[in-house]
């Protein structure tokens, strides 16, 4: 259990374990985005050229609904699909399945890891939660997967759905983190 289950009264919520932390696994086929959704998060700026091969984990002390809450973020970079979940499986509280709109291929990529992540988590308790993310809604023009059918797949997982863009505005980037650590509290 990453996160402390809170007790909530009408004025305030008392959390029962301390320190509260969340760990995020960000996923997905290469070239989605997820290093620039990731650096968008921790530093508000969108940097276009980010090493294809860089795995790294991130940590920031957010506010989440006024609480504070222990961020990490894991920035993953597969070159082959879901390979070598275990080093991410155990260790997230939240995963985050990215594709990028204005690529069916990456859609089709999304889905071997909602197959793979969802087979996992299927079995935790608590459930941890998966979100699915659309990625470069700027792209509008060379849009390939419908928005319809980002969220009929995320519904048939499970799994709450955003579209997004890494290089528009931050607060809808945070928006995505933040419900996600919204989720793992709910559990
Ligand atoms: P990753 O392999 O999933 O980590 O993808 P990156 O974050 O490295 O991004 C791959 C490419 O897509 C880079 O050229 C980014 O500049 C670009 N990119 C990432 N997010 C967006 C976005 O929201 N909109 C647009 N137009 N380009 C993006
Ligand atoms: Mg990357």
């Amino acid at each position: 259990l990453m996160f402390g289950k809170a007790r909530t009264c009408n004025i305030v919520t008392v959390p029962e374990h301390e320190p509260a932390e969340c760990n995020v696994v960000v996923l997905g086929v290469m070239g989605v985005g997820k290093s620039a959704l990731t650096v968008k998060f921790l530093t508000k700026r969108f940097i276009s050229e980010y090493d294809p091969n860089l795995e790294d984990t991130y940590s920031t002390e957010e506010i989440v609904d006024q609480q504070p809450v222990h961020v990490r973020v894991m920035d993953t970079a597969d070159q082959h699909g879901p390979v070598n979940c275990e080093r991410y499986l155990g260790w997230a509280s939240a995963f985050l399945i990215v594709y990028s709109i204005e690529s069916q291929r990456s859609f089709e990529g999304c889905q071997q890891y909602l197959e793979a992540v969802t087979l996992y988590t299927k079995g935790l308790q608590p459930e941890a939660p998966v979100l699915l993310i659309g990625n470069k809604v700027d792209m509008e023009r060379y849009r390939q997967v419908s928005k319809t059918d980002g969220s009929a797949l995320a519904s048939r997982y499970g799994c709450l759905f955003f579209e997004v863009s890494a290089c528009l505005d931050f607060l809808s980037v945070q928006h995505i983190f933040h419900e996600a650590i919204r989720e793992v509290r709910r559990e």
